[in-house]
């Protein structure tokens, strides 16, 4: 047993040595460089399939994937990574084990997941860079402050029909968040209003695209996030945007012309990180007052959160009174489903804490950070002693852990 595990480890090694010896022809390339990378890919789409496809033929040592859709016939017609018998599945997972089959060499996470919700700062934080494969204004306007809050680069890729466009988004130099138009922003407050997370994040109509504009701005996204391992600022797209349009071959480049709105809240970022490898999203939120009580010197420690906590609910026509404890976001349509009485009828509000959780306003002292929506590696933003710390779940480290 043990022979044989080390036989398939020092196979490993020698596969990834010989792997990327074409590559290596180029003066420029840096193995150790990217096999080192680690890259979030949201989204495992037709753009995330060719994304990952590339990541794993360039030998991107680290990859994690995120998604929370299952495979469906339609998917296959743009995604060279899965197969009829793959009908059902979690993307996440059979695309992992696509790449996996590509690249041995390339270790892979899936998190079955949605970014909105599921995804811990922390995780951003240990990421070279992150690459969006979505469908939705919503979705990239949380991956745009979230890797901006971390510090990140992340790179935008948007297709539909013959047509594609493409965006590398760095603080200073070009913003998601500060260019959506009035219509756009109109948009999102509109998918923000969907009770349901699973509606709210996703396009809301089918989009017509094909395999051959999700591979031609797939790879060039692949070619921008290689930039961003390397440190490569001056070759970088960042600050401009790039079109294509495959029904006339025209491709466009051109500066934006950026300025940083003053409103734009993607520009907040942390400062001063305390990294707290004895906390996790497994522990109490009693036991995180505590933690907070015996470092800050203060009695009553503040938890701020970026949604409303439900702490009851009432059924608007038959008036029926739940005790419930969630995360405000994670209320689904199907499980609203299960408090109805009636058909259709409302499910109400009655109780909830906002965003500031301290020990009288919040009775469910036991109840663990996950419990309210905290997810691993989530950093916190806690007030005690007059001012606010940014606490991460250093506790959760081993949640990421590519294979
Ligand atoms: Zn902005």
């Amino acid at each position: 047993m043990e022979t044989g595990h080390k036989t398939k480890l020092a196979l490993n090694v020698e596969a990834k040595r010989a792997w990327d010896q074409t590559f290596r022809l180029m003066s420029w390339w840096d193995s150790d460089k990217v096999a080192q990378a680690r890259v979030m890919v949201v989204g495992a789409g037709a753009l995330g399939n060719e994304v990952l496809k590339n990541l794993a033929l360039l030998n991107v040592g680290n990859i994690l994937i995120v998604d929370f859709d299952d495979i469906e016939y339609a998917n296959l017609c743009r995604s060279v990574l899965f197969r009829e018998s793959d009908i059902g599945k979690k993307k996440c997972d059979v695309a992992a084990r696509r790449v996996r089959e590509l690249n041995p060499g390339t270790r892979v996470q899936a998190i079955n997941g949605d970014l909105l919700i599921d995804i811990g700062l922390g995780v951003f934080r240990r990421m070279d860079v992150i690459i969006g494969c979505l469908d939705n204004r919503l979705a990239r306007m949380y991956i745009n402050r979230y890797s901006f809050k971390t510090g990140k680069t992340w790179v935008d890729g948007a297709i539909e029909n013959l047509a594609g466009q493409l965006d590398v988004f760095k603080a200073g130099k070009s913003c998601y968040e500060c260019q959506l138009s009035d219509e756009e922003w109109k948009i999102i407050h509109y998918r923000l209003g969907c009770p349901d997370i699973a509606q709210r994040n996703t396009s809301g109509g089918k989009i017509p695209t094909t395999p051959i504009s999700a591979s031609i701005i797939a790879a060039m996204q692949v070619q921008e996030a290689l930039k961003v391992i390397y440190g490569n600022e001056q070759q970088s797209m960042a600050g401009k945007h790039f079109k294509y349009d495959g029904m006339h071959n025209l491709i466009l480049q051109y500066d934006l012309d950026y300025v940083q709105k003053e409103e734009c809240v993607s520009h907040e970022t942390i400062e001063n990180l305390i990294e707290a490898p004895e906390l996790s999203a497994d522990n109490t939120v009693g036991e995180l007052f505590d933690w907070a009580t015996r470092r800050f010197g203060d009695e009553r420690p503040i938890l701020h959160l970026d949604y409303e906590v439900v702490l009851e609910l009432t059924t608007e026509k038959s008036n029926i009174t739940y005790p419930v404890l969630f995360a405000k976001p994670h209320f689904s349509d199907a499980e609203q489903q299960r408090y109805r009485k009636e058909p259709g009828e409302n499910i109400l509000y009655s109780k909830v804490v906002e965003h500031g959780l301290h020990k009288d306003n919040f009775p469910h002292l036991t109840a663990s950070l996950r419990q309210i929506g905290v997810p691993p590696l989530q950093i916190l933003k806690i007030e005690a002693g007059g001012s606010y710390h940014s606490v991460e779940l250093t506790g959760d480290e081993s949640f990421l852990e590519f294979q």
